[in-house]
């Protein structure tokens, strides 16, 4: 049978969709991160339904038991506490392990916090980077941000409570202190926040008032800018070298063919060279 992937909500329990909800009624077993807590949604939802405890430390194991139902013709349903599963949630080895043995795995698509806060963040969304979690230690945080100083696509982190403050003072040393972050607590629930400001002011917002510090949180990030100064050091070394025989008008759309740049670029940065 089938193996249903079923995202729930991420706060507000009216965003499960009438699929999510018929899928769960009519699934043989749930499969669910914390059985007691997916149990409330499921009493919420007036479903009563076996559970069966599948999370990080023992998904590998217990996905040979829930293939071998599959295969017996049980359906099964996996939900996260929150969320879609597998973004940051247990589900991959056992969707791995359906596809190996080819079982249908199907989706039932709705909340996830990391698409939730794009959609509002008024930041790129044409490309972004997911990276979720950033490392808990500060050395292996900022070797992690260090590698993604160059990310031109809008980056996606998730982050908690105890670790926000660090994580952006950590973003504030290595992107600089007027990278622009949204940041958006506690999504579709009461205290439901979503703020955008350079690094160094979210800083000082967040430490105005502790409660802002408190909730779950998705940070978005912009991607890097290119300058001037991120042009190829040998394109800057051939439009000097050219200069020294050639017209700036030539030497800039010369240099702009060799390296796939714009020509007016380079003829500006010519003008400043000549100067
Ligand atoms: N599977 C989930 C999803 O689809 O977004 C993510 C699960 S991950 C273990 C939990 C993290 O997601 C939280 O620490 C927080 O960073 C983010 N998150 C979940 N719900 C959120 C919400 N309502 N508002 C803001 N962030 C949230």
């Amino acid at each position: 049978m089938s193996l249903y992937i079923v995202a729930t909500p991420i706060g507000n329990l009216d965003d499960i969709t009438l699929r999510a909800i018929e899928t769960l009624k009519t699934v043989d077993l749930i499969a669910a991160e914390d059985t007691r807590y997916s149990g409330l949604l499921l009493q919420h939802l007036g479903i009563k339904a076996k559970l069966f405890a599948l999370h990080d430390h023992n998904e590998q194991e217990k996905s040979q038991l829930l293939i071998e139902k599959l295969k017996s013709g049980q359906s099964i349903a996996l939900i996260s506490d929150a969320g879609t599963p597998l973004i940051n949630d247990p589900g991959f080895h056992l969707v791995k392990a359906c596809r190996e043995n080819q079982i249908k795995v199907i989706p039932i698509p709705g909340a996830c916090a990391a698409i939730t806060a794009l959609s509002v963040a008024g930041l790129p969304s044409d490309k972004f980077s997911y990276e979720g979690f950033l490392p808990a230690k500060s050395k292996a945080r900022q070797d992690c941000l260090s590698k993604l100083i160059d990310e031109t696509r809008t980056m996606i982190f998730y982050e908690s409570t105890h670790r926000l403050l660090d994580t952006l003072n950590d973003m504030q040393t290595i992107f600089g202190s007027d990278k622009q972050i949204v940041l958006a607590k506690e999504l579709t629930k009461t205290w439901e926040t979503i703020v955008s400001y350079r690094v160094n002011e979210l800083i000082t917002w967040l430490k105005e008032d502790p409660n802002r510090q408190k909730g779950e949180f998705v940070l978005i990030v912009e991607g890097h800018t290119k300058n001037d100064s991120d042009i190829d050091p040998n394109a800057l070394n051939t439009l000097k070298l050219l200069l020294k025989e050639l017209p700036l008008k030539k030497a800039a759309a010369i240099t702009a063919e060799i390296y796939g740049l714009k020509k007016n670029l380079l003829y500006q940065l010519g003008l400043s060279m000549e100067n």
